[in-house]
């Protein structure tokens, strides 16, 4: 879809995508938001971060990761020479759970198939970095676990699907950092692998079997 359309027309769409996630009140998290939190960054950004939910000062101001967490992740995107303004940021559910409690299944099955799905269609990114392990479970395998599988990279659909820990985590258990940031700087490494190879799927590394991507 987004292949046939000008960066207009994306641009557009994305604003469309983001105008409805403001008004939804598809699932109950709609009643207890000050404020949805589409999403925010490039319409042609070759990397997106996809969180869990929105916490207390993303409620408030309606952008993602403007918290603690944001903080951190500023400064690991610092480390490897970007900015917030370049990559796209995002999260599995779009309302603030009450009191940050984790997003119910039905919750996430309804925004992500709503919205991010097609925020991922439109911005077409050639990495997807998952923090945390909701974000995770969208795209790796249901038992996977996140202290086994951060760092390695699911090469898929001309695109690679990158594990991560949640910053959040990370500062709760400074013990994680070293990881969390080789893990990062691993990114650039990785764009610049997709760019070389820009086309399909190398012949050795087979797309996994359809369990394993459940849904992009
Ligand atoms: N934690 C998340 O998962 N997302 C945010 O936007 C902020 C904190």
């Amino acid at each position: 879809m987004a292949e046939k359309m000008s960066l207009t027309e994306r641009q557009a769409a994305l604003q469309e995508i983001a105008d409805r996630v403001r008004q939804c009140t598809l699932c109950p998290l709609s009643t207890g938001r000050t404020n949805a939190v589409p999403g925010a960054g490039r319409v042609d950004a070759e990397i997106m971060f996809v969180g869990e939910a929105p916490g207390f000062y993303e409620d408030q101001q309606g952008l993602p990761f403007v918290g603690a967490s944001g903080k951190y992740l500023d400064e690991l995107l610092g480390k490897i020479g970007l900015t917030r303004d370049e990559v796209f940021i995002t999260n599995v559910v779009k309302c603030r759970p009450p009191g940050n409690r984790d997003p119910l299944p039905d919750e996430i099955d309804i925004c992500v198939s709503t919205y991010l799905k097609q925020q991922v269609e439109i911005i077409q990114p050639k990495l997807i970095a998952t923090l945390g392990r909701f974000s995770m479970a969208l795209f790796f395998p249901k038992d996977a676990r996140i202290t086994k599988i951060h760092g390695h990279p699911l090469r898929a659909n001309n695109r690679v699907y990158y594990p991560l820990f949640h910053p959040a985590a990370v500062l709760r258990n400074p013990n994680l950092r070293p990881a969390m940031e080789a893990d990062f700087r691993r990114i650039s490494e990785l764009i610049a692998e997709i760019a070389q190879s820009s086309g399909p799927d190398t012949p050795d590394e087979p797309p996994p079997p359809p369990q394993q991507l459940s849904l992009f």
